[in-house]
């Protein structure tokens, strides 16, 4: 007998390069106009951060986000309060 097991997506943490469980992470995304939001769901090229506030703090720099999503791109600064009251 075989049992599927399937290994569970890992994703890098954004900021701090951590690589975890995609499940334990948000997931960010950019919009058209740049802004990024915390989507589980939208379409389009994703990047991943853990919850903890320094990560989201370090992710969250334009400087990082342009990186990831290879444009211009910046977070609004509720974003950070919003992930972290989340979890
Ligand atoms: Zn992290």
């Amino acid at each position: 007998m075989t049992t599927t097991k399937r290994a569970a997506p890992i994703r890098t943490c954004l900021g701090c390069r951590r690589r975890r469980p995609k499940a334990e992470m948000r997931r960010l995304v950019r919009a058209a106009d740049g802004r990024v939001s915390v989507d589980e769901r939208a379409p389009g090229r994703g990047a991943y951060v853990c919850c903890g506030p320094e990560c989201l703090e370090r992710a969250l720099k334009p400087g990082r986000l342009a990186h990831a999503f290879r444009r211009p791109s910046e977070a609004e600064r509720e974003l950070i309060e919003t992930v972290v009251s989340e979890k």
